[in-house]
């Protein structure tokens, strides 16, 4: 069998919501790519649960209106049994409720974008032994009896946890297993998530389109050994565990539909998520706990920001070595506060918090105090105020358009990285105008400036609650 060559600028291993956003960014931008899926789509994929962050992001994508349109499921509500052993009924937000999708088509639509922007994908195709040469990357695939060589100027991994391009993965949680079995039931026009803690395990499950439910435990590795359960076994285990939920068993008329699935589900990060020629997108660079159900979140946003970071590294202009620094800054950052975060839900869970499945995860969330500008306003009106002890102006990169580019950025040992903007408003110029000791008052009538009263009052207030602007 001959091998082809095909020559591309960028080339994407992965065509799920990571690869796909990311190749349809670069070639919006002028560039060359091309792209890598195996399956052929659509086809079944965990993390259907979209959260609301997800609309900004579909938004900057101008995919929007197109996944409006897809008739996915509106995630308006929320039983959860987490605390203790009462249900909570939790609405979403009608405005901006979370999605429940089936991610086959949901995957297919933005690969879709992708090519109608000028991608070329290739599809059923595995790509395989990424190699570097001296000015980019040989990566092979095999699609049916085609044997394909590409070589890239740029390679980008977004393989998901396939990892085609290898790498450390540090775990940065537990480690944990998830067992998942689809199941049959009445369509429903809305998908109600289910969220419960139990004694060595916790449950997650939801109404998927097409009448689908989706219905998880998650455990530690060790509790199938302890048990003896191996591969014929699954289904059994998995079965007793769901018998022993509360919100999960006996699904109404329900039916399970296919084998019950073992994957991994331990939090991970690489430690180089990017190179001046290759780059790490969503779970092939990083993977956080389903817990929040923002993996989709966090892929798309790891997509966005890297076609900037990569533009800036291909066109020349920006500044390289900010765009790199960016990006490993931004993964380090996220890999942090979702760890916080779900460390802090694990704790706020009290029924079995002395089991070793709880121990193992739970983390007391370290929120700072949060005194409110207006009662200290009201109180001392002529109260001078300064920047807290450490907090000081640095460059630090930032995406300025379609470069990143290096901005003055607020630093504090307490900010878990500096800040640049806020809601939009560089922070310098304002923090500049402090001087040497204003009143509020006198700062918020410098800043009017730049912006109007009430958003400096917000970001005065932020500041504040930060403990950055203090009594001077
Ligand atoms: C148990 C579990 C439950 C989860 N639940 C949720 C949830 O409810 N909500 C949520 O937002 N997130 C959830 N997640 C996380 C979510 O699944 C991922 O964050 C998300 O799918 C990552 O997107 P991605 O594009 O990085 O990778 P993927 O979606 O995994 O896409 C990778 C693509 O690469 C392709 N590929 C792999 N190897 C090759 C190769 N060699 N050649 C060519 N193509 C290849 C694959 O076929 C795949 O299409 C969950 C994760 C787990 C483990």
């Amino acid at each position: 069998m001959s091998t082809e060559l095909l020559e591309t600028e960028v080339c994407v291993i992965g065509g799920g919501p990571a690869g796909s956003a990311f190749a349809r960014e670069l070639a919006r931008r002028g560039h060359r790519v091309l792209l890598v899926e195996r399956h052929a789509f659509p086809r079944l994929h965990v993390g259907e649960s979209l959260t609301p962050g997800v609309w900004p992001l579909l938004e900057a994508l101008e995919l929007r209106e197109a996944v409006i349109a897809s008739g996915f499921l509106p995630a308006t509500e929320a039983r959860v049994r987490w605390t203790d052993d009462e249900t909570r009924v939790a609405r979403a937000r009608a405005s901006e409720p979370g999605l429940a999708v089936d991610r086959g088509r949901f995957d297919a639509l933005l690969l879709g974008a992708a090519k109608a922007v000028g991608v070329t994908v290739l599809q059923p195709a595995t790509a395989s032994e990424p190699r570097r040469l001296a000015r980019g990357w040989e990566v092979s695939v095999s699609s049916g009896d085609r044997a394909i060589l590409v070589r890239a100027r740029f390679l980008a991994d977004a393989s998901g946890r396939a990892f085609v391009l290898g790498g450390q993965k540090e775990p940065t949680s537990a480690r944990t297993l998830a067992l998942y079995g689809y199941w049959h039931c009445a369509p429903v026009n809305h998908a109600e998530t289910r969220v419960e803690a139990a004694r060595a395990a916790w449950f997650w499950g939801s109404h998927l389109p097409g009448g689908l439910f989706n219905a998880m435990a998650f455990v530690d590795p060790e509790l199938l050994r302890q048990r003896g359960v191996r591969k014929p076994g699954l289904e059994d285990f998995y079965l007793e565990l769901m018998a022993g939920s509360e919100l999960l068993h006996g699904l109404k008329d329900a039916r399970r539909m296919g084998p019950v699935i073992a994957c991994d589900a331990t939090s991970y990060a690489d430690p180089e998520p990017i190179d001046d020629t290759c780059i790490k997108l969503g779970e092939a660079g990083f993977g956080i706990d389903p817990l929040s159900s923002s993996g989709v979140q966090k892929a798309l946003q790891t997509a966005l920001c890297g076609s900037v970071v990569v533009h800036t590294l291909l066109s020349g202009r920006g500044n390289t070595a900010a765009a790199l620094a960016f990006y490993r800054e931004n993964q380090r950052h996220s890999v942090e506060q979702h760890a916080a975060w779900a460390g802090g839900y694990y704790h706020e869970h009290s029924r079995y918090r002395d089991e070793a499945f709880w121990k193992r995860r739970a983390r007391p969330a370290t929120e700072p105090p949060t005194p409110a500008l207006r009662e200290e306003l009201s109180r001392r009106p002529k109260h001078r105020v300064r920047l807290a002890e450490g907090a000081a102006l640095i460059d630090t990169p930032c995406i300025v358009g379609e470069y990143v580019e290096l901005r003055r950025a607020l630093n504090h040992p307490s900010l878990a990285r500096p800040v640049a903007y806020l809601g939009g408003v560089e922070l310098a110029p304002l923090l500049e105008c402090l001087g040497d000791g204003r009143t509020i008052q006198e700062l918020l009538r410098a800043w009017t400036r730049w912006i109007p009263p009430d958003r400096g009052l917000a970001i005065a207030g932020w500041l504040h609650r930060q403990g950055l602007l203090v009594g001077g």
